[in-house]
């Protein structure tokens, strides 16, 4: 329009626009604005070729093409431009991963049906009509929109949630028990109210929670590291944070390790702001996904609880990010585009003058440091809250119990599981390793069963009764006969898995109530959510569980933990994984006594004496720390150094070690910088889906320019059109 022309971010029909697609192609190219003009940011559907793509209108065309050649933008869809924080973040981050800016911008336009025109739909919600009968069918209608309150669902995604053919709900609909509402397809989220459900902090708590409201207010860049026990009221104070964000008008994010846990926290959001917020993960159906795209890029949303790639989403005014149980390593992508979530958070916060909140029990040496050094402000939540206490740690020296072969719970442990489940209390046993074994040998050849794409080993799933390859998910029926010698009924399991455990169990306790908690048990996150509530209700005495149980889940008449197997992640030969195994035993411990009931960690240990063992039991995280920190320090690797993991992957093993060699020679442009290369060598796995995987290290000092180097090297190299070159910043394994 002729009053907008004077806005440079304004584009008549006919200007010239330099747009970003989501097409592989490094540069940005030129375009003219369509009628009506467009701006700074409008997303657009351009054509390339003879097909039309998404892009974003990213500033002024250079006019270095032809313009009689310049085509015509197609149409600039309905919804908010992208902000010039979001630009710049993407940007920087394109630049901090090595990625092209083309492929960052996929990543924040993940929505289904970005570019369909708005239109009305149907919807299909819960009303308070009866109908003349119920049958089991009806019964899962009508639970399954309980439990989803608010959200519209189309009439496709109610029957598939509830598992019913489309005419079940159509049948409801008649009684008005279902209502069939038009709405427009992307509504505005319900409004949450900061006053509401404010609960009462503990001295502790209220004074870290206003350092943060302080902080939020501001609207400034800051990062914090909120550290606190479980249990000791982290999520109560990054509440008020939250609420400061709502009343400031800006939006939040918050950012959890686990799908599983978001059920729980939705819960509490709509207890403390009086409604749901947006939610934002893999397991939201694509309507919803949609909606919660546009509203956020709109306003419209003032809270997302999500996944790592909920901080791609075009936010109009983030004021807030929170990155819950920030050490979890399920915030590293090592797919795609290698980023961590939680440096990325950071980073996305400067160019939006937001608040960062890392909060943990156990964070990562990363935050840690950070956080001495004075980059991040630390708050500490001393105590539990309430009358909960933390559990008392003791070793069981395994080299002392009576242990059959193939029997895995000692003598101790079992008596001590037998008292908690005679007081009434819930006992918890720790295993991390999913299936039923770790290994499957053949008793007549020798050998173990492995997966034939990787170099990996197939793993027993006895639930499932097959073998699974937990590197490419490969599964395949449990052979009767060994596949080398062919010989029958020799295959053996060794080593004990969750599955496993739990016949243990079953032996051992042959009348007490047992659950199960593996990710290969469940169907959906429903049905797991179904187990953790009926866990949380009393509804098992004895709880065997992975890597799942030690993440967030509130189980309050839990007062044991028995780990298995506390050697088990001290093998590992990378500098992590003495930071990963305290952390983890620290949290699978935290899970005793959440209540009033004082609980009690038992860790079965072949290694008493190990420093990280006696680092847990001690209590003593500072010197813990300090301790890791100074090893780090001393191999010059992150944080104290800079880090670059370099794989090349390839069906062709040769081709793999021959370019690697290639690369590890002509390191010029990295010895300009004074980094290092090491290797090749192979990947810490070394085969994936049939891929031969090599690896160089590169190590530099904190202050060079890494990526511009590692570009620079990297480009000297022509790469066989089968070899994956992938370059990962900050690697979680050195
Ligand atoms: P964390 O996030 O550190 O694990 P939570 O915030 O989940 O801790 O708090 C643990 C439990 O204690 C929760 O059930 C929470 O509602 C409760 N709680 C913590 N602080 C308070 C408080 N000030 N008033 C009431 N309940 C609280
Ligand atoms: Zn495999």
């Amino acid at each position: 329009s002729a009053e907008g022309l004077e806005n440079d971010h304004d584009f008549p029909e006919g200007a010239l626009v330099s747009v970003l697609t989501t097409q592989p192609i490094d540069r940005f190219l030129d375009y003219k604005a369509p009628e009506g003009g467009c701006s700074i940011g409008s997303f657009v559907e351009v054509p390339l070729g003879p097909r039309k793509t998404l892009g974003v209108v990213w500033g002024k065309g250079d006019g270095k093409f032809d313009p009689s050649k310049i085509r015509k933008i197609s149409r600039v869809l309905d919804v908010a431009p992208m902000g010039q924080d979001m630009r710049d973040f993407l940007t920087r981050a394109a630049e901090y991963t090595i990625t092209p800016l083309t492929q960052m911008l996929r990543l924040a336009t993940r929505a289904p049906g970005l570019s369909d025109p708005l239109s009305m739909q149907k919807i299909y919600r819960l009303g308070d009509g009866v109908p003349d009968r119920m049958t089991p069918a009806r019964t899962r209608v009508i639970e399954t929109l309980q439990e989803y309150g608010g959200l519209g669902f189309t009439l496709g995604e109610v029957a598939n949630l509830a598992g019913v053919s489309t005419s079940v709900v159509k049948g409801l609909v008649k009684f008005g028990t279902v209502l069939e509402l038009d709405t427009p397809r992307d509504g505005p989220f319900p409004t949450l109210q900061a006053g509401f459900g404010a609960v009462e902090l503990t001295e502790d708590q209220s004074s870290a929670a206003e350092e943060l409201r302080k902080s939020v207010a501001t609207a400034d860049y800051e990062s914090f590291l909120l550290k606190g026990v479980t249990g000791s009221g982290k999520t109560e104070v990054y509440m008020e944070a939250i609420a400061e964000c709502l009343r400031k008008g800006r939006q939040a994010l918050v950012l959890l390790p686990e799908i599983a846990l978001t059920a729980e926290f939705l819960s509490r959001v709509e207890k403390r702001f009086g409604a749901r917020p947006a939610e934002w993960h893999s397991g939201v159906t694509m309507t919803e996904r949609r909606r919660v795209w546009r509203m956020v890029g709109e306003g419209n949303a003032q809270l997302v609880v999500g996944a790592r790639s909920a901080l791609y989403l075009p936010f109009r005014d983030l004021g807030l990010i929170v990155v819950d149980e920030e050490h979890d390593t399920s915030y590293k992508q090592d797919d795609g585009v290698l980023y961590s979530a939680r440096d990325m958070s950071v980073l996305r916060a400067t160019y939006c003058g937001a608040t960062v909140i890392l909060a943990s029990a156990t964070p990562s040496l990363e935050t840690w440091a950070n956080a001495e050094a004075g980059k991040y402000r630390r708050l500490d939540l001393e105590s539990r809250f309430g009358e909960a206490q933390l559990p008392d740690l003791k070793a069981i020296d395994m080299r002392s119990e009576q242990l059959p072969s193939a029997r895995w719970i000692s003598p101790t442990l079992t008596a001590a599981v037998k008292a908690r489940v005679d007081a009434g209390e819930q006992a918890l046993l720790f295993i991390n390793r999913r299936g039923y074994a770790p290994t499957t040998l053949c008793r007549a050849c020798g050998v173990q069963i492995g997966c034939e794409q990787c170099d990996a080993r197939m793993v027993e799933h006895r639930f499932l009764k097959r073998l699974v390859c937990h590197q490419c998910g490969e599964t395949k029926p449990m052979p009767t006969a060994c596949p080398s010698c062919e010989v029958e009924g020799k295959l053996a399991p060794i080593g004990p898995g969750v599955e496993r455990l739990a016949e243990e169990v079953a032996e051992l306790f042959p009348d007490v109530r047992v659950a199960v908690l593996s990710s290969d048990l469940f169907g959906s996150a429903r049905a797991l959510k179904e187990q953790i509530t009926s866990i949380a209700e009393g509804g098992a005495d004895i709880i065997i569980g992975t890597q799942l149980v030690a993440k967030g889940h509130n189980f309050p008449n839990l007062t044991l933990v028995g780990v298995i197997d506390a050697d088990l992640g001290l093998q590992g030969s990378d500098l992590r994984a003495a930071e990963r195994s305290f952390q983890l035993m620290r949290q699978v411990s935290g899970r005793a006594g959440r209540s009033e009931k004082k609980g009690v960690a038992l860790l079965q240990t072949y290694q008493p004496e190990h420093p990280v063992i006696r680092a847990i039991l001690s209590g003593d995280e500072e010197a813990f720390w300090q301790a890791e920190a100074q090893e780090r320090q001393a191999a010059g690797v992150p944080p104290y150094g800079r880090m670059a993991g370099i794989v090349l992957s390839s069906p062709d093993v040769q081709a793999v070690f021959d370019l690697g060699a290639d690369m590890a020679r002509r390191d010029a442009p990295l010895r300009k910088i004074g980094a290092q290369v090491f290797g090749p060598a192979p990947a810490p796995i070394a085969r994936i889906r049939g891929r031969h995987r090599v690896r160089l290290l590169v190590k530099a000092e904190k202050s060079v320019p890494l990526q511009r180097a590692l570009s620079e090297w990297a480009a000297q190299f022509k790469i066989p059109t089968n070899l994956r070159l992938s370059i990962d910043i900050d690697p979680q394994n050195f």
